[in-house]
């Protein structure tokens, strides 16, 4: 009878360990979003009690949508009269001279690779910017392998935000290739399709394709791990955030205009953008580090 309750226990205990293992080894990997991420020092949830706050117009408002999400589930157009797109030839090494960016992405870039120069990265070259809908619709129409061209209206070339950086071949490529990615966060670039976040981008890995966001967005979506959807997810309206870039704070906000007006800080640097979700992101300078 001893010997049969003891079997009955042991053949219990492997069912029970089989059962374990199961839930291991089958469990899919889990990409949800973390909201407010409170306990991080990247990104923390503050109370904005202390700040009075005003409203301001968003019409005649420039530099509104450095944070714009574009994808197949939010696709967006902007007018040609809403974006200053600058030729890029002189100022970042290019593939053809035609390319252009957004002014401030240009301006960033310049920046990243007058960095890259310094370090001794030099075989990295800019193969696109700005596309108009027409070199869009074009490119989509004409393109083999679907999966590597956004179809028109839900590509960032057409915001002139992103960029695709080739890396040249060389024996140090593998050396760029790093530097770029550990970097480029500084200029307010991001890694837009990263290798892990096919779930929540719907786009195949992309190294070569960056995306201006400006900082100290750029900062937090590289520090936490975050790509552009789920960074803006985790931005929830109604909770106030605070994020340090080059030894400035800032409080980070998501809302919903109020009209035409939105609220921002009194007596405060601030930015805002349109999100594309039907909100909009203020960024704050609210004191040094
Ligand atoms: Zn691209």
């Amino acid at each position: 009878m001893k010997n049969k309750t003891k079997s009955f226990f042991l053949i219990c205990l492997i069912i029970f360990a089989f059962a374990l293992g199961a839930v291991f080894v089958f469990s899919e990997p889990c990409f949800t979003v973390q909201p407010a991420q409170s306990e991080s020092k990247i990104l923390q949830q503050v109370d904005a009690e202390s700040i009075i706050f005003l409203t301001v117009p968003l019409y005649h408002h420039e530099d509104s949508y450095k944070l714009l999400l574009v994808n197949e589930e939010y696709p967006k157009l902007l007018e040609e009269g809403a974006k200053k797109i600058v030729p890029a030839y002189g100022r970042v090494p290019l593939s053809t001279s035609e390319i252009q960016l957004e002014e401030e992405t240009l301006l960033q870039a310049e920046k990243m690779f007058t960095a890259a120069a310094e370090a001794g990265i030099t075989n990295l070259v800019v193969t696109s910017g700005y596309r108009i809908k027409q070199e869009q619709e074009k490119l989509y129409r004409e393109a083999k392998n679907k999966k590597y061209v956004a179809r028109p209206g839900t590509s960032e070339h057409e915001l002139g935000l992103a960029l695709d950086i080739q890396v040249l071949r060389s024996i140090t490529a593998l050396k760029t290739k790093r530097w770029l990615a550990q970097h480029a966060h500084k200029y307010g670039f991001i890694m837009r399709y990263p290798q892990e976040k096919v779930a929540h981008t719907g786009k195949p890995y992309e190294p070569w394709h960056y995306r201006y966001v400006g900082n100290p967005h750029a900062a937090v979506i590289y520090e936490s791990g975050f790509c552009l959807e789920e960074y803006i997810a985790a931005l929830e309206p109604g909770n106030f955030y605070q994020a340090a870039f080059a030894g400035k704070k800032y409080l980070l906000y998501r809302v919903k205009a109020q009209g035409n007006y939105l609220p921002v800080p009194q007596g405060r640097n601030y930015w805002f953008s349109s999100d594309g979700t039907g909100h909009y992101i203020v960024t704050a300078e609210i004191g040094l580090e």
